[in-house]
């Protein structure tokens, strides 16, 4: 068990101390969490193989699932790979720093670990100003998976990530509520075209508004289970993701037909609604993941819910089925996860 540090970037007067505490820890090859715009991430040294092989254990993470490495500025992204992809500098001049993730052909730089023994290193650029500053500071590009055990839905808060956390990493800076609340949209860059392995805040359309939409597919597996036989383009699509533990499934139905189901479960023992703003609660307990039409309010509060239904005790939890398009095409490949692809079409 290590004694970990909570270190206070909230508050202005401690904020400086907190990141070069944290980027000290960093360069000693300890695991730090830090806050980002998509979700908390549990970070240490991208380059030092050692530090990287403890964020595996400290997640109970599988250790052919590769890590995205995290860099503040352009001149750190040469040193990790090979080639930069025309498309890639287009892409990052449009949407870096922010929540987009591309995978390129790693140089020898890269340990094994950090990529999962692939030959190829995702990487993002961070948009929140904490993440940047303790980049900056420790003066290394770091690895940083989600800081929740592996499976569970990921911390968006500081809180969330204690829980998980505590006693596994050195220290946790606290900061604000993540922003954007879902991960980084992936990306594989094949040429001039972009495959999305996970969608996330930055959306196909976005990504086609700079390529041209002939050049960007969106992988099947992002709505569908991998089938068998079926190549992971991304060996974290093979794994179970974000589930909490009570047995969600998705209602795919129009607010009357959400709105007649969930009647027909009053009264039943732990039956829980995970339902819009818009929708009633029909005498059901229930919680809200933000409004139905803006998916972004439901990124940023689907994995808190999550984890909200769990310390409510739900056994059963029938969700209302985001509008797959948009940021709601992460809000959707995330809630189809944590429901084990139990989806009920009611219209
Ligand atoms: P997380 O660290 O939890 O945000 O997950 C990172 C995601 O990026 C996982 O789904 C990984 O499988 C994926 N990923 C990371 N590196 C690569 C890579 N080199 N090739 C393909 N997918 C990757
Ligand atoms: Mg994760």
């Amino acid at each position: 068990m290590i004694n970990t540090l909570h270190l206070n970037a909230l508050d202005p007067a401690g904020r400086e101390e907190a990141i070069e505490k944290a980027a000290e820890l960093l360069r000693q090859g300890k695991l730090v969490i830090i806050p980002t715009e998509t979700v908390y991430g549990l970070a240490a040294n991208a380059l030092d193989a050692q530090a990287v092989s403890r964020i595996f254990v400290a997640k109970g993470r599988p250790q052919d699932n590769p890590l995205i490495v995290h860099i503040s500025d352009m001149a750190q992204l040469d040193p990790l790979v090979r080639e930069v992809p025309r498309s890639a500098r287009l892409l990052a001049e449009k949407f870096w720093p922010g929540p987009l993730t591309m995978v390129m052909p790693k140089s020898q730089a890269v340990p094994d670990v950090t990529s999962g023994g692939l030959d190829t290193v995702a990487v993002r650029m961070p948009s929140h100003q904490t993440a940047r500053d303790i980049i900056e500071k420790s003066g290394l590009p770091l690895a940083a998976p989600s800081a929740n055990l592996s499976g569970s839905p990921s911390p968006t808060t500081a809180h969330r990530c204690a829980q998980d956390m505590d006693g596994r990493v050195e220290a946790i800076v606290v900061d604000e509520d993540s922003q954007v609340g879902v991960e980084s949209t992936v990306i594989a860059l094949h040429g001039e075209d972009v495959l999305v392995l996970r969608p996330g805040a930055v959306t196909p359309e976005d990504l086609a508004s700079v390529l041209g939409s002939e050049h960007v597919s969106v992988h099947s597996s992002i709505t569908a289970p991998l089938q068998p036989g079926e190549k992971a383009e991304s060996p974290g699509m093979k794994y179970k993701h974000y589930a909490p533990k009570a047995e969600v499934t998705i209602l795919r139905g129009s607010k009357e037909a959400f709105a007649e189901f969930a009647a027909q479960q009053k009264g039943k023992d732990g039956v829980y609604l995970l339902r819009f703003e818009e929708d009633g609660d029909y005498g059901l307990p229930s919680l809200c993941y933000g409004s139905q039409s803006d998916p972004a309010s439901q990124a940023h509060r689907l994995f808190e819910a999550l984890r909200e239904l769990d310390e409510l005790g739900a056994k059963t939890v029938y969700a209302h089925c985001p509008e797959a398009e948009g940021v709601g095409l992460a809000v959707y490949n995330r809630l189809l996860r944590a429901a084990a692809f139990r989806v009920i079409d009611l219209d």
